[in-house]
Parts: structure tokens; sequence; C-alpha cells
């Protein structure tokens, strides 16, 4: 169900499963996998791909931007 989320073309579907995917996360307690979090902005709820966001390795770790809100979500160390 996921991988459907994440490989969708159309802004609401990805809008609308970002949102949910937080939501119930947060409502049952239960911890998204990195790999999936990584992938969803926590400022506009959508899930980046390489449509709305860019990614650059820095010496500081990888840079993730979102190109709808603007955000920068950076992740370093051991991810
Ligand atoms: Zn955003």
């Amino acid at each position: 169900m996921a991988r459907l989320w994440l490989t969708s073309d159309s802004p609401e579907i990805s809008s609308n499963a970002g949102k949910t995917l937080i939501r119930l996360s947060r409502r049952h307690r239960i911890k998204v996998p990195t790999e999936i979090r990584m992938r969803v902005c926590r400022s506009c709820k959508k899930i980046l791909d390489s449509n709305n966001s860019k990614t650059r390795i820095r010496l500081k770790g990888i840079v993730v931007s979102c190109m709808d809100c603007g955000r920068t979500h950076r992740y370093h160390g051991g991810v």
C-alpha cells in the first residue's frame, strides 16, 4: 500500500497519503519506517518524490528540500 502512495503522480493523492500516514502513526503510536519517513514533508505533509523535491548530498549529510513549501530536511549520521 505504501508503495502505491509513493509512486502516485497526483498531488492530491500524495497529500492525502502523507496526512493519513502521519495521523495513523500518531494515533496508534506506530513508528514509520525510516525510508518512508524521509519521504514525507513535515510541514505540508506531502509525499516527496523527484517532482516536488530536490535531494542534495552535502558534507554534513543529505539535504532534502520540499519545492512546494520550501522546508528543508537534513539527515545525517545513521539516517
Ligand atoms: Zn513541504
